[in-house]
């Protein structure tokens, strides 16, 4: 992969750190053809805070179906997984580790979307979701997305589409922003708000952690395309990344990891996404 620009970016970005002495490493590896040594780390960003879909477990593993799917394209990359680096990737900062070469790509419910595509290239999409409402369990007055024009206070995160719709089409909802979702999870259980709204995969993950405590309402109200975001026109990567996925919805790996990962949530697993140049 020797027009692999990430690697060559990332190493002159974080020349002081100590992982960059291995990378010249991994453009070896990465060159295909020779084999050799695989001595480089691969830096993937995800959420470290989403069960079900990106996730720091505790004793420091990960999960999830963002991490399945990352760990999958990794490996077909050259990458095992113990030559993983995840990096934490808030919503509002995707694009700029990305640009900034700090991340080789971001697996992290990352919409493709126009707006993004000026600044990042994607791979994928590689599930579609849509934006919905998690309120309390008990709560009876918001139904769904009709429900919101009373002054509701919603909760949702920084450079976030589902943010970004709730300005744009709900302009007197109070939007409180937080920087993850877990804070406004953990800001709708003590009630200093009355609903969060991203994305339904994403809610389920939340309402399936604390079981009885929350529910989803109303129909879905977006459409989100997960892709694979990486820097802007490394269509050789992008072509490669979007190989793996390719291989991973044929091989069944897709359908086993949404349905370990995110099936105890409840959501039905659907038919994998085509593929497409984004
Ligand atoms: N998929 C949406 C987005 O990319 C919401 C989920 C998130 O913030 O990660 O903005």
């Amino acid at each position: 992969m020797s027009s692999h620009r990430p690697f060559s970016l990332r190493f002159k970005v974080a020349a002081t750190m100590a992982v960059a002495v291995a990378l010249p490493l991994s453009l070896t590896a990465c060159g295909g053809g020779g084999g050799g040594s695989d001595e480089g780390k691969i830096v993937i960003g995800t959420k470290f805070d989403q069960p079900g879909l990106g996730m720091k477990n505790p004793d420091g593993t990960y999960s999830g179906f963002d991490v399945d799917v990352a760990t999958y394209v990794a490996k077909e990359l050259g990458y095992e997984p113990d030559k993983i680096e995840f990096k934490e990737s808030p919503s509002s900062q995707r694009e700029t580790l990305i640009q900034n070469g700090q991340v080789d790509y971001v697996v992290a419910t990352y919409s493709i979307t126009d707006a993004r595509k000026e600044k990042v290239s994607f791979a994928g999409p590689y599930l579609v979701t849509g934006q919905s409402l998690l309120v309390k369990a008990d709560n009876t007055d918001i139904t769904g997305k009709d429900s919101l024009a009373n002054n509701k206070k919603l909760c949702s995160v920084s450079g976030s589409t589902p943010a970004q719709k709730i300005k744009d089409e709900f302009p007197s909802v109070q939007l409180q922003q937080y920087d993850t979702y877990s804070a406004c999870i953990e800001a709708l259980k003590n009630g200093a708000i009355d609903a969060v709204t991203t994305d339904e995969v994403i809610l389920a993950g939340y309402a399936a952690q604390s079981p009885g405590a929350f529910k989803i309402v109303g129909e879905p109200f977006s459409e989100e395309n997960y892709g694979i975001g990486l820097k802007k026109d490394d269509t050789e990567l992008q072509t490669k990344i979007n190989d793996a996925l390719t291989k991973m919805e044929a091989d069944g790996a897709w359908k086993a990891a949404f349905e370990k990962n995110l099936g105890p949530a409840g959501i039905p697993t659907p038919a994998p996404p085509a593929i497409a140049k984004n």
